[in-house]
Parts: structure tokens; sequence; C-alpha cells
């Protein structure tokens, strides 16, 4: 019952989260909200190390290898007891964001990225991954309009352009492609309503409620 939302920036990937685990609530199961980097009181520690810019010499592999420690605390200490309680557990943001950002975006080596994954997540693969899918475009307006109401907050990626977005983008879908048994990709360029739905039969099928 494990489930986690990837994708680029913009993508509403937190609303989203919100949303189904409003549904699977009401069908009376538990549902765990959790997101990386993060989810557990060492890892959001790791997370404001890093998104914070005190971390930023670090450079791709270094922070994957932090990120890939975050995530051992937080499947540790959140999210495998939740799913040996038979909760739901909603991951913003999971392996294949290292795989993306630092592996791909970092030009890590691939290996060295499957490495890191096997040590760090093993087993507790998620059964299910939403990617949540928007073009370069509206990732970038999108971008911009959440730092605009940040009231100008410089973003991590801040000033990266159309071919970040773009690479990110392909980096996500080829992710999919190589994982078909547990990826689903999601069109994020649609109503909030319209994504929460295609969802919603997304996770309903996969999981048979
Ligand atoms: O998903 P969220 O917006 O909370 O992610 C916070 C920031 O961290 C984003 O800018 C995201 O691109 C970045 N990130 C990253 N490497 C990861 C995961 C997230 O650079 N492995």
């Amino acid at each position: 019952r494990f489930i986690t939302f990837e994708g680029g920036e913009g993508g509403g990937k937190s609303t989203q989260v919100r949303l189904l685990q409003e549904r699977i609530t009401a069908l009376g199961y538990e549902v765990v909200v959790t997101r990386e980097p993060g989810g557990s009181p060492r890892g959001e520690e790791i997370r404001e190390f890093i998104l914070s810019g005190r971390g930023k010499p670090y450079g791709p592999l270094a922070e994957a290898v932090l990120f890939s420690a975050a995530r051992i605390d937080h499947l540790r200490e959140t999210i495998v007891p939740a799913l040996e309680r038979g909760a739901f557990v909603l991951c913003d943001r999971f392996a294949d964001s290292t795989r993306a950002y630092q592996g791909v975006l970092g030009d890590i080596d691939v290996e060295a990225i499957n490495s890191l994954e096997r040590v760090a997540v093993g087993q507790n693969k998620p059964s299910l991954t939403l990617i949540m899918d928007i073009s370069p475009e509206a990732g970038l307006e999108r971008a911009n309009v959440r730092r605009e109401q940040l009231g100008g907050a410089v973003d991590r990626f801040e000033g990266e352009g159309f071919e970040f977005h773009r690479k990110l983008r392909q980096a996500f879908l080829d992710i999919a492609k190589a994982n078909p048994e547990r990826c689903r990709v999601i069109n994020a360029e649609r109503s909030r309503e319209a994504i929460a739905e295609d969802i919603w039969a997304t996770v309903t099928k996969h999981f048979t409620l």
C-alpha cells in the first residue's frame, strides 16, 4: 500500500497527495502522508541542510548519498512501520527523484544510483508510482507563479530554463517506461479535479478498492 508521487517542478503533487488522502481515508483506511527529501525528523534535517543552500558545495553525488541516508531513516522511522500496520503511505517524491535530479540532471553514473537505491530502498519499493507529467512550458510557468506567490523567494532551481524542465520531464518518462509494473504517467496539465479523478481511477484499480 505504498504510493509515491513523482515529477518535475510545478506538477501539483502536494495538492493531489492531499486529495487522494481524503478519498482513501473516507473508505475507512489509515493513511500516512509524508514527503522526501525529509519525512522523518532526521530526514527533515538533511532536507533543510541541502535545500537551504548550506549543503550546496556538496554537488550531486554527495547529495544523492545524503538523500539516500535520509531515505534509510525515513523508511525505518515512518514508512515501514506504517505499512506494517496496514496503512496506506502516500509519499511526495521518493527514490525516482534522486534518479532524475541527482542522477540524470546531476550526471551521476546510473550504476552509482542503482547501488544507492539497492542499499537504501532494497525491497521497500513503492507498489504504485504516479508520475505527474507536465510540459516544460507549463512547468516553467507554474514555477514562476509559485516564485511570485512566495514573494520572490529563491527556489532551488531559480534561473533554470526550458532545457532543464525538458530534461527533467524526459528523465521521469524514462523511469516510467523502465518500470511499467509500478509507474503510471498522469497528465498534470488538466484541472485539479480531472487529475484527481484520473488518480482515483488508477488507485482503485491498482489496489482493487
Ligand atoms: O517536491 P518539493 O518541491 O518539495 O522539492 C523541494 C525541492 O528539492 C525542489 O526544488 C526539488 O526539485 C528539489 N529536489 C532535488 N532532489 C531530489 C528531490 C527534490 O533537488 N532528490
